[in-house]
């Protein structure tokens, strides 16, 4: 395989006066780095892809001192997909393998246990050993790594005339989730994505999938209380122009779905491939599609996944923000807190800071998900909190909109808003920013501290309480679902 030449930074910087390049450490001596608008030129640039069987290559290449046969182990379990953009522009290479992107997009030896660790290596470094067998041993591990979190399979599919709508889920009475075919894969993987099952198995029954836009608009018409709807996967902008508008037109324009106020897209491609709204083929008619979501009277939201402000700091994402700025598009930045990655609060800031100053909207920041890898990559909610609120206590009150730390949970989004003493006791203060049931949506609850916990199943009702307010009225829910009566979302309209 030939690997293209590093881009030189030198060479970059030539380009952009400006820009100065994070290396890992502190922020504190850099200027603030957004590129004048005047000096973001235009450079197309081809898409190639690296996957594990590249590691070898990209490690001899770029980090020759690192023995590939773990990382190659690891990737047999956790899907792995990288391109030229975040290899060559955003891995800072003489990092690794501590770099945060190195971390973010290449399975790390670590996210298995020592056991099935040990277990894979052998499995990669016998000679002769089939695929089916490698695959086999990998399928058996991932099984054990909660693959399916917080019941999307069984409490989230919504029902149509007596049949599931599969590759849709709803929730929340407002939102609805749609996981076009051709959106389900990212222009490269996060290690720690808390879909990572839905990239194992392409084509089996693990995968949330649909083509039925036709379903998915006689659903909203008959659901009136359906005010968003999010298409994710996977990443919906990995699908040409074509296809996204083939999905979106049929729902602009016409009385049945008059009620719905805004699509959303999830993506990440903001940060692994900006080229996506600047200079690939069809960028200009994804533009277009944006513009025209406008025109129809309804807004369009870029749900932007960023990880790490040197994600923003690059002049291509910046050139494509601003473009989508010029769409009438609103984009909304969330993602989740990565120990290894941007555990610390400057690392929050900063990025809040570059998306203000670049017009997005910071909109979340998430707990990691009880899937995958958690142990790996997991911060104790005590620490997330309090990372959370000194990040946004040295932000002004423009980069304040983000809400968090938040578990994505099967009762909803529960956010962490604060460690209090109360009448003696040591409790975290919680609060339903979405909910199942929406009458549980704002409301304060409280939990026992524990200085190790890192995931709602681990917390305590505190006060005495044998339970939370929520969990009877839950556990029915559970239970209709369970019979397939129906999805959450559906209950409450
Ligand atoms: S971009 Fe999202 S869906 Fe894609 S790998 Fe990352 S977390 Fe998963």
């Amino acid at each position: 395989m030939a690997l293209c030449k590093v881009r030189s930074y030198k060479a970059l910087a030539r380009s952009f006066p400006g820009l100065t390049r994070y290396t890992g450490r502190s922020y504190a001596t850099a200027p603030p780095l957004v590129v004048p608008h005047e000096r973001i030129e235009e450079h197309p640039r081809a898409f190639r892809l690296y996957t594990k069987s590249h590691i070898a290559t990209l490690f001899e290449r770029y980090a020759p001192r690192l023995d590939p046969t773990s990382y190659l182990a690891a990737a047999q379990v956790f899907p792995m997909r990288a391109n030229n953009y975040v290899v060559e522009d955003l891995i800072d290479w003489s990092n690794v393998p501590a770099d945060p992107i190195f971390q973010l997009v290449f399975p790390q030896p670590a996210m298995l246990s020592h056991h099935d660790l040990d277990s894979m290596v052998s499995a990669v470094s016998q000679v002769g050993l089939s695929k089916v067998s490698l695959r086999e041993k990998a399928e058996k591990i991932r099984a054990t790594l909660n693959p399916h979190p917080a019941g999307q399979k069984e409490e989230n599919v919504p029902i149509l005339h007596d049949q599931e709508m599969l590759g849709t889920q709803h929730k929340y009475r407002e939102t609805i989730l749609f996981f076009p075919t051709e959106g389900q894969y990212c222009h490269s993987f996060c290690t720690y994505c808390f879909r990572w099952a839905q990239f194992t198995s392409v084509g089996s029954e693990q995968q949330f999938q649909s083509k039925e836009v036709k379903h998915l608009k006689r659903y909203i018409s008959q659901h009136p209380r359906v005010k968003d709807l999010l298409f994710t996967g996977g990443d919906p902008l990995v699908m040409s122009s074509r296809t996204l508008r083939s999905y979106i037109s049929p729902l602009l324009n016409s009385s049945d779905t008059q009620h719905l106020n805004t699509i959303r897209l999830g993506t990440k491609s903001l940060a692994y491939w900006p080229y996506r709204f600047s200079s690939d083929p069809d960028s200009r008619s994804l533009l277009q599609l944006f513009s025209e979501i406008v025109d129809s009277g309804k807004h369009i939201t870029i749900q932007a996944h960023f990880t790490h402000p040197r994600e923003l700091e690059h002049p291509a994402a910046q050139k494509a923000m601003r473009l989508i700025n010029m769409t009438g598009a609103q984009i909304r930045c969330q993602g989740p807190l990565i120990r290894g990655i941007n555990d610390d609060p400057s690392t929050w800031a900063r990025m809040w800071d570059l998306q203000t100053r670049l017009g997005a909207v910071p909109y979340y920041m998430f707990v990691e998900r009880d899937t995958g890898a958690k142990d790996y990559f997991s911060v104790p909610l005590a620490s997330a909190y309090s990372i959370f609120s000194s990040a946004v206590a040295s932000v002004p009150g423009t980069a304040r909109t983000a809400r968090g730390p938040s578990m994505s949970a099967s009762p909803g989004k529960i956010g962490i808003v604060g460690i209090e003493e109360i009448s003696g006791e040591r409790v975290f203060a919680l609060k339903f920013f979405q909910a199942r049931n929406p009458a549980w949506t704002e409301r304060l609850f409280f939990a026992k501290f524990d200085a190790r916990a890192t995931w709602l199943d681990e917390l305590k009702p505190a006060f005495g309480e044998s339970n939370f307010f929520f969990e009877q009225e839950y556990c029915d829910i559970s239970a209709k679902t369970g019979n397939r009566q129906g999805s959450s979302g559906q209950f409450f309209n």
